[in-house]
């Protein structure tokens, strides 16, 4: 099936009892058992599995084109559940520009734990260089936040596997819809679906699909069900009900930043885009062989410097001054103050999360910021 239908029936089916058509919120914490102590329903306790949460993870699986899916309480929380399922002494070949959340998170919590480095991972020979008989993992993240770098998953994948390092992919910029990663050889994708599966900036989830069942699998469920980052059965209805646009969303959010950054690149105030969709993006010729669609978040330098990227961002009356991204409404953010000290993003950068506005109305509002 193609994902329009994916997206749409592997999350939901006829409720069995009441004949609703859309699967009800199950909140039972707990489940019957059969006189002969077997669950016929398939679920014993809400932690381990839940009705609407099964759904979720069936759906997620499908889009992604894996085997199996498990759905977080958070982005940062699926993460976690990876490291933690690696033994300690482990060690992580990750992005330097790695989303900051999660860079933060092996920084602090897995300091002494795990080992890892984080550089730029475009640069095989650099990737070369940094593995160690304990390298278990590379961690990939394409396109990448905020600077919209391009990995050539493939390229990795290859590296990687001739040593049984596994590959994990960030496709949370990207959805199923732009990119597969499982497809292009990756062994685990991760996102946040805070932000595109979501789509609407009122929920907070996380999802991991393998491409295997496999033990390493296992583990990372074991840490879920032992260590209970679980979402509410509420944000998965809520979840399934979103995904069910995705695919018609994701065509309508490519459609205007493929025009938002076109129209950028032709400003003269504006210093340079990073928009993969675009001819003069460094990796653009990666983007087309690996990436479905190029994705909805861009970033742009102003010639200006820091102050003139403050005096842009206070000129939007349609793009609303926050952080985040996948939601139907227009954001920008200066990334830099939101990324703190230990920052690489540029000062006179800001990132845009292209919504589903009419594409007119958002060039006239950025053309008012501009100046
Ligand atoms: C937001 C985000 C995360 C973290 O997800 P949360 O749902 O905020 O925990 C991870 N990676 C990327 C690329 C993100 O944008």
């Amino acid at each position: 099936m193609k994902p329009e239908t994916i997206a749409i029936h592997a999350g939901n089916h006829v409720d069995n009892t009441s004949k609703a058509v859309i699967q009800p919120i199950v909140l039972s914490t707990t489940f019957e058992r059969a006189e002969d102590g077997s669950f016929p329903g398939g679920h014993i306790y809400s932690r381990s599995s839940n009705p609407n949460r099964a759904l979720l993870e069936n759906v997620l699986a499908k889009l992604e084109g894996g085997a199996d899916a498990a759905a977080f309480s958070s982005g940062n929380a699926a993460g976690m559940s990876v490291f933690q399922s690696l033994a300690p002494g482990t060690h992580i070949i990750a992005p330097d520009d790695m989303y900051h959340g999660l860079r933060n998170q092996l920084k602090k919590l897995f300091n002494g734990i795990l080992k890892f480095d984080f550089i730029d991972v475009n640069n095989i020979d650099e990737v070369n260089k940094h593995l160690m008989p304990s390298t278990g993992l590379i961690w990939l993240e394409t396109p990448s936040n905020p600077l919209l770098k391009v990995t050539d998953i493939k390229n990795v994948v290859a590296l990687a596997h001739k040593r049984s390092i596994r590959v994990a992919v960030d496709n949370t910029f990207a959805t199923p819809m732009c990119q597969q990663p499982l497809a292009l050889g990756a062994d685990l994708v991760m996102h946040s679906s805070t932000k595109y599966f979501g789509g609407h900036s009122d929920l907070m989830g996380g999802a991991l699909i393998t491409a295997k069942k496999d033990e390493w699998w296992e583990k990372i469920r074991d840490v879920q069900g032992y260590g209970g980052a679980i979402p509410s059965p509420m944000d998965c209805y809520m979840l399934v009900r979103s995904i069910k646009t995705l695919p018609y969303r994701m065509r309508g959010h490519v459609h205007n930043a493929q025009l938002l950054a076109q129209y950028l690149e032709k400003h003269p105030k504006v210093e340079a885009v990073m928009y993969p969709g675009l001819t003069s993006h460094p990796q653009h010729n990666i983007a087309k062989q690996q990436m479905i669609k190029f994705g909805a978040m861009l970033s742009f330098t102003l010639k200006g410097g820091e102050d003139e990227a403050r005096r842009v961002i206070n000129g939007f009356k349609l793009f609303t001054r926050a952080t985040s991204l996948g939601g139907v409404e227009s954001l920008v953010e200066h990334r830099a103050t939101v990324e703190g000290p230990d920052t690489n993003t540029p000062f006179n950068l800001l990132r845009v999360s292209v919504g589903l506005e009419h594409i007119d109305d958002l060039i006239a509002d950025l053309e008012e910021a501009l100046g």
